[in-house]
């Protein structure tokens, strides 16, 4: 039988909001491996790698040119039976790394059954029935909004910015802050329901203000954000903002409006946290909460469906009531929307990588279709064995060089390389750089699939 290791050949799309040229980290692994005719254009934007099955973008052997997909079909072993029986002929998620230059569109993604129901009713805009649960790990310094900030943030900038008062409307700021004073940090389930549905109500009146209206405002936003930063700041003793610094707020919406100008998510912002993740740090997205990223290079895993409701940065379709509509208005503060990491117990290191403070990192989000394995090899000899699953599995190295070995098929790794794993098989990395210096690190991330009959607790339901 053939041995289940595979180079991938993977696209690299070019949406306006990619870093441009060399920039792209999706751009230079893309071209690691490209086919024959690609090369990075110094001018052009790259956005997202695609590694997987999706249609839209396929990921090839290198050797045969044949797609991943028609070679999963083919041979479903290398799913696992348990795998192909549940999901089909195809991977379960979509691996992505997103070379983020300019904001995404503000978005959330519908659980199952909302997505059965917005799939039936508008096919074109909602082309999947299917939930689309996500997990961002940063490769450099990211920024994103992520859910909304604690009450007492969103009061603080209520009070402080002007614009945004009249813009949501005088009447339903004062009803606002009158429902959550003092209840803002309360654990009561009906106090909390309650700020619940006042956020609901000033968020969707927020959502629904007339386009000459968001003009005016945004105008006097950005005003405010170019001659009078401290305003946006709070009086000390008082509560912080993210990020507390006030002219670094005001930073990123003038930024921010030089990317959208006039745009409802410039006002948006105020509602929601603003988060940073350094490497190796990871935040997971429930199926209905709201997020945008904002810049940075991010490795990205999905299940595999298409669907996004959008309501800002974008010039696509918004369905601002469907959006304001299915959030959870969950308030919380950004370290509770972070996934934080814990030690792969599938993964045996040798000598040289214990001695070295190698690791192996499972970010192991609360879905069954995907978990990702961060592994570090610190120097060179460090080697890592992955236990063979019962599932799928693309590895892609972002930094150093090595090789990978399953059975006696060994292949070269370098940065931006990609390869699939099929089901069962034990395999083996390992650095393989000149060991000099504190930059030999040979790191790579590796997706995989593996039925273990957890819950579904946070989508599916
Ligand atoms: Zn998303």
């Amino acid at each position: 039988m053939q041995i289940p290791l595979l180079r991938l050949q993977c696209g690299v799309n070019s949406y306006d909001w990619g870093k441009v040229g060399q920039e792209s980290a999706a751009a230079r692994y893309a071209a690691t491996t490209a086919a024959s005719d690609f090369t990075i254009e110094a001018e052009k934007p790259y956005a997202e790698l695609w590694m997987g099955t999706h249609p839209s973008l396929p990921s090839k052997d290198v050797e045969t040119q044949r797609t991943l997909l028609d070679m999963v079909q083919d041979n479903q072993a290398l799913l696992s039976t348990e795998v192909s029986e549940r999901y089909g002929s195809r991977l379960p998620f979509l691996f992505k790394v997103l070379s983020i230059r300019k904001a995404l569109s503000i978005q959330a993604h519908p659980n199952k059954k909302l997505a059965e129901q917005l799939h039936a009713r508008d096919p074109r805009n909602y082309p999947d029935d299917n939930h689309k649960p996500e997990m961002t790990i940063a490769i450099t310094p990211f920024e994103g909004l992520c859910g909304f900030r604690p009450l007492a943030e969103i009061t603080h900038f209520l009070q402080a910015i002007e614009p945004l008062r009249k813009l949501v409307g005088q009447q339903a700021a004062n009803d606002f802050e009158q429902i959550v004073k003092g209840n803002e940090e309360s654990e009561d389930e009906d106090v909390m329901q309650r700020n619940k549905d006042a956020l609901r109500t000033i968020f969707t009146s927020l959502m629904e203000s007339a386009p000459e209206n968001i003009e005016a405002a945004s105008n006097e936003l950005v005003a405010l954000a170019e001659n009078s930063p401290a305003s946006f700041g709070t009086l000390p003793g008082d509560v912080e903002t993210n990020p507390a610094n006030p002219r670094q707020l005001a930073e990123i919406i003038t930024r921010l409006n030089g990317q959208f100008p006039h745009d409802l998510g410039l006002f948006v912002f105020f509602f929601l946290n603003f988060i940073t993740l350094e490497p190796g740090e990871a935040m997971f997205l429930k199926a209905d909460d709201i997020h945008a990223y904002v810049s940075g290079d991010i490795i990205e895993c999905m299940a595999s469906s298409d669907n996004v409701v959008r309501a800002g940065f974008t010039p696509k379709f918004k369905d601002i009531s469907t959006l304001t509509q299915m959030l959870t208005y969950s308030y919380a503060p950004i370290e509770e929307q972070k996934l934080r990491p814990k030690d792969y117990p599938f993964t045996v290191l040798n000598a040289t990588a214990y001695s070295s403070g190698s690791s192996s990192l499972l970010y192991d989000p609360p879905i069954e279709e995907f978990s990702v394995v961060k592994t570090d090899l610190n120097r060179t000899g460090a080697k890592a064995t992955f236990d063979g699953i019962v599932g799928p599995s693309i590895l892609i190295c972002t930094r150093g060089s090595g090789s990978i070995t399953v059975g006696h098929k060994t292949e070269e790794v370098k940065e931006g390389y990609v390869f699939f794993i099929g089901a069962d098989a034990e395999c083996v990395i390992q650095n393989t750089g000149s060991g000099e210096g504190e930059d030999d690190v040979f790191t790579t991330y590796k997706a995989f699939c593996e039925l273990t009959g957890k819950e579904d607790m946070v989508n599916g339901h």
